[in-house]
């Protein structure tokens, strides 16, 4: 490796922003000097490990303004960004070259050998015919403007050397270290907090029910309100509306160390008035009077075991015996459950980071940055974070696909 070579592109970081723009770049302007270097000894780590080893590749969600509410932050800058390359580009993209996909019924997009392997070849197979070079096992320790672009300094197996690069592009992904240099470079860098986890709570009325789901529950924490579906884990909750409400509540959550009440609805659309007329109807009917409250549900959306323990300080009743007081406590439990949260639990199909690099300071058309002339920014290194379902990667490859189309031009 030479002490000190020229590139007209460095990509710092090969995850599939970097990937994404490198392919474009190249795809665009095959003469140019293209050069991705990763840290880890094989490039596209997270992609092989994603969406449970299969890859969550996009959201089959094609209306920009609609996409962008996936988004707890990046949403309002990635709008623009979407109407030039969006989950149906993502799509076609990866179909073109011969990776068949598949929409699931929750408009999740995965290859339809649900193997990540496959999307992890189609990119390197591509980085590779379009003449990328990719250098595996280096760091980027250094980043130094100069006339000539940046000099950079880089680290393999221990030894340190340099690289000058026209144009450089960021891909570090939530890598702290690199985000110290768009820092050093003059950006400002909103802290990194975790995003995307699950809520530990231990309580008796959830206790012992783990892999019970209830498919519309609201959740209400501080000023987040959440709906879907809720899956009660060894550890608390978990599911799709509990990681929405981490997501949108991440920097809340984090500023009250992990610990927040948690108000559940396990009844999702209904309000204490409806819950409790529904109640009374209950307690009015004749053939109910003599039949148990805990094992005689009044709503068949939330499962029997769970019933029974929300209702199990009437434990002892019947549905003819239970006084006004009872049933109204019973309608708040239901709808106004107060729980809380006591920590946070890893959610293993998708780690995320919200924070980075302030997006005021990147234009959205190309990814450059506002401050640095040739600097560029793509996927997670930016203040950009999807919930799960693909919407992180979709961000990677729309922003990887900018910056691609402007680091070839003029090269
Ligand atoms: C377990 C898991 C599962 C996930 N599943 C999904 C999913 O199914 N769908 C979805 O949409 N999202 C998923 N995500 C999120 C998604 O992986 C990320 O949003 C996405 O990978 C971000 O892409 P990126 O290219 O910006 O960063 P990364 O993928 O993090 O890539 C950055 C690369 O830069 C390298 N790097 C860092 N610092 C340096 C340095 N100084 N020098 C050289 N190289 C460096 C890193 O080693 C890394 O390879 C998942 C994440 C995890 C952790």
């Amino acid at each position: 490796m030479s002490s000190a070579s020229s590139w007209d592109v460095v990509i710092a970081g090969g995850g599939p922003a970097g990937f994404f723009a490198a392919i474009r770049c190249a795809e665009l302007n095959p003469r140019s000097k293209i050069l991705i270097i990763e840290k880890a000894s094989q490039p596209l780590g997270k992609v092989l490990i994603s969406g449970g080893g299969r890859c969550n590749v996009t959201h089959a969600c094609f209306e920009p303004a609609q996409l962008i509410n996936y988004y707890p932050r990046g949403g309002n800058e990635l709008r623009g960004a979407f109407t030039r390359f969006q989950p149906k580009d993502t799509i076609q993209w990866f179909e073109a070259r011969g990776v068949k996909l598949k929409t699931e019924a929750d408009r999740r997009v995965f290859p339809v050998t649900d193997d990540a392997n496959t999307i992890v070849n189609c990119l390197r197979e591509s980085a590779k015919h379009a003449g990328v070079k990719i250098q595996t096992g280096v760091t980027l320790v250094n980043v130094e403007k100069n006339k000539n672009g940046f000099r950079l300094e880089a680290r393999n197996a221990g030894n340190n050397f340099h690289l000058q690069a026209k144009k450089l592009l960021l891909a570090t992904g939530s890598d702290s270290k690199t985000r110290a240099f768009a820092k050093a470079l003059g950006h400002s860098i909103i802290e990194p907090v975790p995003s995307l986890f699950t809520f530990n709570i231990k309580d008796q009325r959830i206790d012992g029910l783990a892999g019970i789901a209830v498919e519309n529950v609201q959740l209400k924490m501080d000023s987040i309100t959440t709906q879907g579906a809720v899956l009660i884990t060894h550890w608390g909750l978990s599911g799709p509306a509990v990681l929405r409400c981490s997501a949108w509540g991440a920097r809340i959550l984090f500023d009250k160390k992990y610990a927040s009440p948690l108000t559940v609805n396990w009844l999702g659309d209904y309000t204490f008035d409806s819950a409790l007329a529904v109640l009374q109807r209950n307690k009015a009917w004749q053939e109910n009077a003599r039949k148990k409250v805990s094992t005689h549900s009044a709503f068949s959306q939330i499962p029997a075991r769970l019933w029974k323990q929300l209702t199990e300080f009437v434990e002892t009743k019947n549905w003819g015996d239970l006084s006004k007081a009872e049933l109204s406590k019973l309608a708040q439990e239901l709808t106004a459950g107060e729980f809380n949260i006591q920590g946070k639990g890893i959610f293993k199909e998708e780690f995320v980071t919200c924070g980075g690099v302030k997006l005021s300071e990147v234009d959205f058309k190309t990814m450059h940055s506002k401050l640095v002339d040739n600097l560029f920014f793509a996927g997670e290194v930016l203040d950009i974070d999807g919930i799960t379902g693909g919407f992180n990667f979709q961000s990677a490859w729309t922003t990887g696909w900018l910056a691609g189309n402007q680091l070839a031009d003029g090269m």
